[in-house]
């Protein structure tokens, strides 16, 4: 696989662990507001290849605890599933981001023990997805990966970038309900950095307060939801 950025470490990304982030190139989706455009739309200048992230990871050894695996979107490379079998025989945890449109990929990857942490996208209730993703979408690979995920005797996380244009408080409730159970849900605020949709540039999030009601609300559908 090529990858289209490497950060050699991290607090953040990976709850509880030190990490370093392998990022592929390309994505199914479009989402207006992501922050990696220049993998969504191929135009990265600086790429990586596998054998330059294993001689990394080889030096990092004893430093860092896990790799994150982002994008993009990991699973739409076919070789994932034996890049990341490399990276656990070198003894590293591996967290995945996905926006879980490949759940042929992800059951395989969790019946062979490949990853410890996924955190899966929810980008809108499932009614609205093709609109918010400005892709066509097949919601039932999105419903299987929920189901596998919440499943799974794994970490994981169901997270959703807020834009208040796109989402309302309905829309939100709307979500909760459809996770219903999960055990980490965790509400992003939109960010207006640089992203895919310049026109996105001026959308706005929801204020603290209202971020606050969110919380309050989601909590009675899932066992743990957080603000970021
Ligand atoms: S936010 Fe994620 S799913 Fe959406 S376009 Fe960006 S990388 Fe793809």
């Amino acid at each position: 696989m090529i990858f289209g950025g490497l950060e050699r470490f991290t607090l953040i990304d990976y709850p509880g662990k030190t990490a370093c982030m392998v990022y592929t190139i390309g994505c199914n989706f479009h989402c207006p507001y992501c922050h990696n455009p220049e993998l969504v739309n191929e135009t990265v200048e600086i790429t990586y290849t596998e054998k330059e992230i294993f001689d990394f990871l080889d030096e990092r050894k004893k430093m860092i605890d896990g790799v994150v695996i982002t994008g993009g979107e990991p699973t739409i490379h076919k070789d994932l599933v034996a890049f990341i079998k490399k990276i656990k025989q070198k003894g590293f945890l591996v967290k995945l981001d996905s926006n879980g449109t490949n759940p042929e990929m992800m059951k395989e990857m969790l019946e062979k023990k490949l990853v410890d942490y996924i955190a899966m996208d929810i980008k809108s209730p499932l009614s609205m997805y093709s609109k918010i993703v400005s892709r066509p979408v097949d919601i039932e690979k999105i419903k299987r990966s929920i189901k596998l995920i919440m499943k799974s005797q794994i970490d994981y996380e169901f997270r959703t970038t807020i834009v208040k244009s796109l989402l309302s408080p309905e829309d939100l409730e709307e979500i909760g309900r459809e996770i219903k159970g999960a055990k980490n849900y965790y509400l992003q605020k939109f960010v207006s950095t640089k992203i895919l949709n310049p026109q996105f540039q001026k959308k706005v999030t929801y204020s603290n307060e209202e971020f606050e009601n969110f919380r309050n609300k989601l909590s009675k559908y899932v066992q743990n939801c957080g603000i970021r």
